[in-house]
């Protein structure tokens, strides 16, 4: 698998040969929805003047949790996206769901296409995408699915490669989750992190809105997005959103878009100072020798997990001592609060090591 996915890596062109921004970050902006070609003219024309926004989304076909909700305006979006591009020049994008969502855009001239995060979930309708796609070279920019699973995710993007398309980016909107959050969608950043790790020469696309659900956690969950590292984000906006008939909440006006724009920094990829540079080195080699204590206090751990695994084996008791483990997580995890750390977090450590321990001692 890791050498198909590094020959994928090459061959993917950089995002900048194929989708041309002025000014960092880069901004795909537009209503949740497709609603009227009003609605859409005039957030495209309050869209259009900002140097950051040269791509303009709306959802033509809605994929609605419920029945009976909003589900889209339909075909006749794709003339409104039409007029869209004629009078602003912004290049257009469109969610598809299957392959005859494909050929109406691909008909009616539709820049980019997105993959839903309710589609990346489903490998037999993303194969039929990617097979309407081919002997095409449109852009297809690829949502996580909504299940935190970076399986899913590049599988999405090998169908759609295997298709031979090779202008692709990922879009990482959260996932889904049933613990309590402020997000409407959990972010889980080290799955995109991974994502980045295997495929270096992809591009992603940070979706803010769907991440947060509100108006209110978009501008910080699009700083955490510049300070990975990502460069693009795709920003649900409409002209009145308290009327938008999907995804309300999370929409902003252009003119907030502005001004949040304004707010947000870009930061450095490294740093150039040299004093920077050493005081750094220096702090990321204290961090290594920390790692290397802990690796050496873990094998150590494990030494002991060996001992006593053989001398219950010896006497014929039972492996896992469950009202240890619950006395011992209890206490580790009061003491981590009691350091400052985070409980869920150390709770988590505690639980792979526990696992593995037990693992040893089976
Ligand atoms: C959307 O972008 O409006 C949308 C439906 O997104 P997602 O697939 O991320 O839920
Ligand atoms: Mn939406």
């Amino acid at each position: 698998m890791i050498e198909k996915l590094k020959e994928l890596n090459r061959n993917l062109p950089h995002i900048s040969t194929w989708l041309k921004f002025d000014r960092l970050p880069w901004i795909i902006a537009g209503p949740c929805s497709a609603e009227s070609e009003k609605q859409m003219l005039s957030t495209a024309k309050a869209l259009a003047g900002s140097a950051h926004v040269k791509v303009f989304r709306a959802g033509i076909w809605k994929p609605r949790t419920r029945p009976n909700s909003f589900e889209g305006v339909g075909d006749v979006g794709l003339k409104w996206l039409r007029a869209v591009k004629q009078e602003t020049s912004l290049l257009t994008t469109t969610e598809v769901a299957n392959a005859k969502h494909v050929e109406l855009c691909l008909k009616n001239g539709v820049d980019i296409l997105w993959i839903g995060a309710r589609t990346t979930v489903n490998p037999f309708v993303v194969q039929e995408i990617a097979d309407a796609l081919k002997g095409t070279d449109t852009p297809v920019l690829i949502k996580n699915p909504i299940n935190a699973e970076l399986g899913l995710w590049l599988g999405a993007i090998e169908r759609i490669y295997q298709a031979g398309i090779r202008k692709i980016a990922a879009i990482h909107r959260g996932f889904s989750s049933y613990e309590q959050s402020q997000y409407r969608n959990q972010p889980h950043w080290e799955i995109p992190i991974e994502l980045e790790r295997l495929l270096p020469n992809l591009a992603l696309i940070c979706d803010p809105s769907h991440i947060s659900g509100d108006k209110s956690l978009i501008e910080q969950v699009s700083q955490m997005a510049l300070d990975l590292g990502i460069k693009c984000l795709m920003i649900e906006t409409h002209i009145e959103p308290d009327k938008a008939l999907s995804d309300s909440k999370q929409q902003i006006t252009p003119k907030e878009l502005a001004r949040m724009l304004k707010r947000l920094r870009m930061p450095e990829a490294a740093p150039a100072d040299k004093q920077l540079k050493a005081q750094i080195a220096h702090l990321r080699a204290a961090i290594s020798q920390t790692d290397t204590k802990i690796i050496r206090d873990i094998a150590e751990r494990m030494k002991l997990v060996e001992q006593i695994g053989r001398l219950k084996h010896e006497h014929n008791i039972q492996v896992l001592q469950l009202g240890r483990w619950e006395s011992l997580l209890k206490d580790h995890i009061e003491k981590a609060q009691k350091s400052g750390l985070d409980g869920e977090f150390i709770k988590a450590v505690f639980e792979l090591i526990h696992a593995q321990a037990v693992n040893k001692q089976l």
